[in-house]
């Protein structure tokens, strides 16, 4: 008797037991929005766009949870470091 759910790990598409996954939440692009918003006269306007995301849970298998946490960190680690490089040049 085997009661281990499976499922299939949205990064690799094996199928692993639900004891060696975790879910994460990631982020897709759910599409993109352009508008331009004309004022009285043909004056004014205005350009407006906007990505829009939406977070979906997956599955994935601890291999590829802990390759898709790395590469979550190293956007945050390059963010803070232009930010830093661009208050160093403001002053
Ligand atoms: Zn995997």
């Amino acid at each position: 008797m085997n009661n281990i759910a499976k499922s299939t790990c949205a990064e690799c598409h094996h199928i692993f037991p639900r004891t060696e996954m975790q879910q994460i939440t990631v982020k897709e692009n759910a599409g993109t929005s352009f508008g331009v918003s004309q004022g009285r006269n043909g004056k004014n306007r205005r350009y407006s766009g906007r990505t829009y995301t939406r977070n979906r849970k997956v599955w994935m298998c601890n291999s590829c949870a802990a390759k898709h946490k790395g590469k979550e960190s190293s956007a945050i680690f390059f963010f803070a470091a232009v930010l830093i490089i661009v208050i160093i040049m403001a002053i």
